[in-house]
């Protein structure tokens, strides 16, 4: 069971002080919440009286506890948050999430573009969007300034986690540049071929017609195999060697 939903109860009252403290809950706010589990994040959540709380939570072995919580601008949700999210409107998501969920998580929000994000997640994610040449870094900074929190050990859960955590706030930006905008369009694109990616990503952005757009992907001389493949199947270093490639453009 343990395995199956990721559940590892947080026990650091610091780390959901911090967490609270740096999402400014307003009574304005519709918040999410990934995995409440037995609510202790989602207490502290609704003590700070915003507008209304939308708790997803897989597994109906937690429903007493949540149902203690019951309170009007309190809404539980049972399932998969996943399948339910994407329908969902929310201003900010607060949440220790299952880290299992890390990536397809980070792929909605990115679609949806949440305003505020503040998630509790494995290291190595956070890793990914901010020290590794990968394509979540060139996504996730695209749209948002990435802080983090602080790191938290395993022993901060109960059961223990046997890899560190990062307590990481994701605030979109205000003002994006041509090549945000560009990666953005990319991201949005990622299901299509590469080629396709490009050519409505740079049509789109800088306001090309489709011919214009077409000859400056030519000239990059890119591989004919790479540029069949959709932008989701290319490894990670061929995808950033052709962003930085294409970056040039918007200098
Ligand atoms: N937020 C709680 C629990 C964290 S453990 C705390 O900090 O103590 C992760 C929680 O996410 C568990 O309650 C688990 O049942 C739930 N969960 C796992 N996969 C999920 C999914 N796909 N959708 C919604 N909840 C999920």
């Amino acid at each position: 069971m343990e395995v199956e939903f990721d559940q590892h109860y947080l026990k650091d009252n610091s780390v959901i002080t911090k967490a609270i403290e740096n999402s400014f809950i307003s009574d304005k706010d519709i918040i999410l919440e990934i995995g409440p589990g037995e609510g202790i994040l989602t207490r502290e959540i609704l003590k700070k009286n915003p507008k209304k709380l939308i708790a997803i939570e897989i597994d109906e072995k937690h429903k007493s506890h949540l149902d203690n919580l019951s309170q009007e601008n309190l809404e539980i949700h049972f399932g998969n948050a996943l399948d339910i999210l994407p329908s969902l409107h929310c201003d900010k998501i607060i949440a220790n999430i299952p880290y299992g969920i890390t990536e397809k998580l980070y792929s909605i929000i990115l679609e949806k573009k949440i305003p505020l994000v503040t998630l509790l997640h494995g290291i190595d994610f956070y890793k990914n969007i901010i020290q590794r040449d990968t394509r979540w870094k060139y996504f996730v900074s695209s749209l948002y300034t990435v802080e983090l929190l602080e790191e938290v050990p395993g022993t901060s859960f109960n059961p223990p986690t046997k890899v560190t955590s990062a307590l990481v706030t994701l605030t979109i930006k205000e003002d994006f540049s041509a090549f945000d905008i560009f990666i953005q369009n990319l991201f949005q694109k990622r299901y299509r071929s590469l080629s396709n990616a490009l050519l409505f990503s740079l049509v789109d952005t800088l306001k090309l017609s489709k011919k214009e757009a077409k000859a400056m992907i030519k000239d990059y001389d890119f591989s004919p195999l790479l540029l069949e493949q959709k932008v989701t199947q290319i490894k990670n270093q061929d995808v950033v060697s052709i962003i930085e490639q294409v970056r040039s453009i918007f200098k």
